[in-house]
């Protein structure tokens, strides 16, 4: 369980990232994924991360400290629809930095709505996650939008996707943020991650 959660900053830049003297997790995903609702389930704060951040919205990383121990980050999504090539080229370079120059991340939870059928975005941002080392975790949300069935069927062909262009089949939890499914199984593998 969480027992504290504090905003600490929000940056465009990740060279201003606070000083890497703890374990650091970070979650990114499609914007809508529900990446803020998880968030707030996991933390158990309801509004420490903002939902439904708009597309004009400057894009940030942003610093949650959990309980004095290590860092939460939340990333800004990809994917908008209408975002200028110019927003995008930026998010790119702060994400790629941001990720392969974080020396103290541990582990970054790779948000994917499981209402849906395997996107090419996401495919693509974890086969880039892949070539860089960045050490990924697979997140489904929204499973209780549907039937287990449908939940199921798309988790498998998701996975099944990603085993072909990996080779091996990732780490991953089935979660939604509306009944706390996955929270305890989360948190533990997330304080497994920040004890090694
Ligand atoms: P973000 O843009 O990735 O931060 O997504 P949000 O957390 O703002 O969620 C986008 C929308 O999906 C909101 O309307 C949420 O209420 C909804 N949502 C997020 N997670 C879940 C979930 O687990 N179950 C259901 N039913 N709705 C969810």
């Amino acid at each position: 369980m969480i027992r504290k959660a504090q905003f600490v900053v929000s940056n465009t830049t990740p060279e201003k990232c606070p000083k890497p003297d703890r374990a650091e997790i970070a979650f990114i995903g499609r914007s809508n994924v529900g990446k803020s609702s998880l968030i707030n389930m996991l933390t158990g704060v309801k509004e420490l991360a903002k939902t439904s951040q708009k597309p004009g919205k400057t894009q940030l990383i942003n610093h949650f400290m959990i309980d004095d121990r290590w860092f939460l980050v939340d990333l800004p999504g990809y994917g908008f629809a209408k975002v200028s090539k110019d927003k995008k080229v930026k998010w790119e370079k702060m994400i790629s930095t941001y990720l392969t120059t974080r020396q103290n991340l541990c582990g970054v939870f790779v948000l994917i709505d499981s209402r849906l059928e395997p996107q090419k975005i996401d495919l693509e941002f974890l086969n880039w996650c892949g070539e860089e080392n960045v050490p990924f975790v697979v997140v489904f949300t929204k499973a209780d939008k549907q039937s287990k069935t449908q939940t199921d069927k798309n988790v498998k062909a998701f996975l099944d996707k990603m085993a072909e262009i990996f080779g091996d089949y990732p780490d991953y939890f089935v979660t939604s943020a509306e009944k706390g499914a996955g929270k305890e199984e989360m948190l533990t593998f997330i304080s497994d991650l920040i004890a090694e």
